[in-house]
């Protein structure tokens, strides 16, 4: 049985991301499942010695770095025959991505290169003989599809957050293989580059999140929970509801066409917890809901659920949380 092979990213100052080590974690536990040869990590970037270092302490044992000054950024033209060599190098019988910019549109380019298929945006990996069954969400986030990819390799693209990482242990050795292939010319330009104008903790990153919905009746009411959110160092996220209403930044949306976050705390506030909002905040550790109707669907999935009107119980909610943190 052959390697897996792990395309990983790195952030603009090379340093590495969240994704890399979560996907190293779920390629670790496939290799263990199917009996492969290992787990091999791919870089490619113009500054990767971070990034490398990084997933050997999360579970790569040889890391395939192409480094050049025209891969500064990502550029389909320029990645492919880049990445295509490095596949040929490795002769890895799975490859994974991330659901991320890069991996939607590297990975079913790469695999149509390779003469072979691809699964996207897998929640869940597991073994089947020396295949990868992947289960992925369909019908708009109403129902679960098991797939797998019968050419080879089998590459598949993995959700952010779907995955554990295994503990970083920075005492781990593994190789790096400088890998000396060409960039392809790229037929695109960069001309700009803008970043999402938000303040504060990000939606990815929060342990907790303090979430709203159309229920919330107004924008204004954002403030509340910007309040109470800075309060608990929380981000703040918005059903598609209420950013699709121009209340809250698309930036911040939670769901299937949203953000996935995986936070130990998610508050929601007058959202009705649609399978599509679910699908981006389901997989948190504990979930509190704030809903006036008792039939909502939010309620099936949370852990705490207060039915009542937010406007009352939020005063009293900031007041308890105003003193859980001075008691800390
Ligand atoms: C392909 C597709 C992708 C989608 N992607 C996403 C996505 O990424 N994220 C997402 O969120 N949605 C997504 N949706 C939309 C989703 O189906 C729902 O329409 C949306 O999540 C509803 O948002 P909401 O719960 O804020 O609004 P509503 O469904 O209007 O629910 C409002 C809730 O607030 C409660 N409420 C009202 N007033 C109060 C009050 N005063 N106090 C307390 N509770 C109150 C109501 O009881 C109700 O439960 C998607 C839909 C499709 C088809």
């Amino acid at each position: 049985m052959a390697q897996i092979l792990v395309f990983g990213e790195s952030g603009a100052d090379g340093d590495p991301v969240a994704i890399t080590a979560e996907l190293l974690g779920a390629a670790t536990r496939l290799n263990e499942a199917i009996g492969g040869d290992g787990v091999a990590c791919a870089l490619i970037g113009a500054e990767l010695e971070m990034a490398a270092q990084a997933a050997i302490a999360a579970g790569a044992s040889t890391v395939y770095r192409a480094q050049h000054d025209a891969l500064a950024q990502y550029q389909t033209d320029s990645y492919l025959p880049v990445a295509a060599a490095i596949v040929e190098q490795v002769a890895p019988a799975i490859v994974l991505f991330g659901q991320t910019s890069l991996g939607r549109d590297l990975a079913p380019r790469l695999a149509t290169r390779l003469g072979s298929a691809v699964a996207m945006d897998a929640l869940a990996l597991a073994a089947a003989g020396d295949r990868v069954q992947v289960t992925r969400s369909c019908y708009g986030g109403n129902a679960r599809q098991v797939v797998t990819v019968e050419s080879d390799p089998q590459v598949v693209t993995v959700r952010a957050k779907s995955q554990d990482p295994l503990p970083e242990d920075t005492s781990r050795t593994g190789d790096i293989v400088a890998v000396d292939a060409a960039p392809g010319a790229a037929r695109a330009r960069v001309v700009g580059k803008e970043t999402a104008d938000t303040s504060g903790v990000r939606l990815e990153d929060a342990t907790i999140v303090v979430s709203g919905g159309r229920g919330l009746g107004a924008p204004e009411a954002f403030a509340d929970l910007e309040r109470i959110a800075a309060d608990l160092g929380a981000a703040v996220g918005a059903s598609r509801a209420a950013c699709d209403l121009g209340w809250y930044p698309p930036s911040q949306q939670v769901g299937l066409t949203g953000t996935i976050v995986s936070p130990e705390l998610y508050v929601a506030i007058a959202i009705s917890g649609a399978s599509q909002h679910m699908a981006g905040c389901g997989g948190s550790k504990n979930i509190i809901a704030i809903n006036k109707d008792p039939d909502a669907n939010i309620f099936r999935y949370c852990r705490f659920g207060i039915v009542d009107d937010y406007k009352k119980v939020l005063p009293q909610l900031e007041l308890e949380l105003k003193q859980l943190v001075a008691d800390r």
